[in-house]
């Protein structure tokens, strides 16, 4: 089946066209600055577009997205539409879109409210460009719903929990599911057999502690903000740095928001960059802010991976995927360095190839296993709207 994958932003809209048979993209663009002067990029089998057009509503970018598949003659092709959605808040798998589903996307705008309504948005817009098409939604946080109640509670008073439904969701949770699955094909073995720490690298980053194939805690939380230091982003920080900012510098709850999610993490310690290759570019040359940066980024998901352990009796395998997982061996190399005390040892060679002469194995032959696995969520979008719309 041909699914068209639309990942729909706060300005931009992402698709892809997968063919769940062959698992390849066929097909696939963006369009950014929705709002501002809307830009549309994309390639597909009759060629490619790349220019600026009006486009002051996500409508506009789902009609050239619709327009751009019809002169691509693939239009007639797709069959359902899977959209990529940040936060599920109640659901714990993936749903076919009905307007009860965009309401209640709708009513959880404050959970994120860059994504929510955007997602809502975006779901109407594909109503009104392909009226036949089923569409499904997946969310992010779904894979994390199976997380015991010691796990995804926080400490405050319990009545936020029962009121606003505050508690930890995590993120990542399609690349979580999906890699996990990988994982377990090249051990051989059925994901329910299997106790896995998934770490997802990118400009976003989370790791998950996965107990018999299902999620058993993870480091994301009630936002993508939590746990672990990112691109941008602070990841967990003592509440308390949050007050005394505010109370010396003025800082109101929007400035506080773009410190913690745009100026802080990998940017904000290097004072240089959020790309991690740009960083170990810098760091390898001397800047002592990358230096810093990578320090810290390593060890903190060092501890990180090391507390979510915890959640498991026994570790099959350390998996990295994302970005920087897949292809930072300076990250790999430094973290499984850091965790020597679970017995870690990297195979340098095995390293340096990021595991594709090796299966997938990253780890020295009779040390714990470590491997790297590319993640593909966008295909795990299709085969998940297949199996619901069929
Ligand atoms: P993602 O959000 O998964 O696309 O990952 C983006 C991050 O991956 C950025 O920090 C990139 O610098 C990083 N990345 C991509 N390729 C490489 C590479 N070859 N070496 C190190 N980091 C990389």
């Amino acid at each position: 089946m041909r699914v068209l994958v639309l990942n729909c932003g706060s300005s931009s809209v992402k698709f892809a066209v997968i063919d769940t048979q062959t698992k390849e993209s066929i097909s696939s663009g963006l369009v950014e600055n929705i709002g501002v002067n809307g830009h549309v990029k994309a390639k597909g089998p009759a060629g490619n577009i790349d220019f600026n057009f009006d486009c002051p509503t996500h409508a506009e970018a789902v009609a050239e997205v619709q327009k751009f598949l019809a002169e691509q003659k693939l239009i007639d092709t797709i069959e359902a539409i899977g959209h990529r959605v940040v936060h599920g808040g109640k659901y714990i798998k993936s749903e076919k879109v009905s307007q009860e589903v965009i309401d209640y996307i709708r009513s959880i705008t404050l959970f994120a409210p860059l994504h929510e309504p955007a997602h809502a948005t975006g779901m109407e817009c594909a109503t009104k460009f392909f009226p036949t098409l089923p569409q499904v939604a997946v969310f992010d946080t779904a894979f994390h719903q199976t997380m015991p109640r010691k796990a995804y509670l926080y400490g405050i008073p319990y009545s936020f929990y029962e009121k606003d439904a505050i508690r930890r969701y995590g993120f990542h949770g399609t690349s979580h599911r999906f890699v996990t699955a990988e994982a377990a094909k090249i051990l051989g073995k059925k994901p329910e057999d299997c106790c896995f720490i998934t770490a997802h690298l990118g400009n976003g980053s989370s790791c998950s502690a996965i107990l018999n194939g299902k999620c058993a805690d993870t480091t994301m939380g009630f936002t993508p903000l939590d746990g672990l230091i990112m691109g941008t982003r602070s990841g967990s920080l003592d509440p308390a740095i949050l007050f005394f900012i505010s109370k010396k510098y003025g800082y109101d709850i929007d400035r506080l928001d773009k410190l913690v999610n745009k100026e802080s993490g990998l940017l904000g310690l290097s004072g240089l960059s959020n790309d991690m290759r740009t960083l170990t570019q810098a760091a390898s040359e001397g800047h002592i802010g990358a230096q810093i940066a990578l320090e810290t980024f390593c060890y903190k998901l060092t501890r990180e991976i090391g507390g979510i352990a915890m959640a498991l009796p026994r570790i099959d395998a350390l998996v990295f995927t994302g970005g920087i997982g897949e292809n930072s061996r300076v990250v790999r190399k430094t973290v499984m360095e850091n965790l020597a005390l679970l017995g870690y040892q990297i195979d340098d060679a095995r390293n340096e190839d990021n595991g594709k002469n090796s299966g997938h194995i990253i780890s020295k032959d009779g040390t714990p296993t470590a491997m790297v696995v590319a993640t593909n969520e966008e295909l795990l979008i299709a085969l998940d709207t297949e199996a619901l719309v069929k």
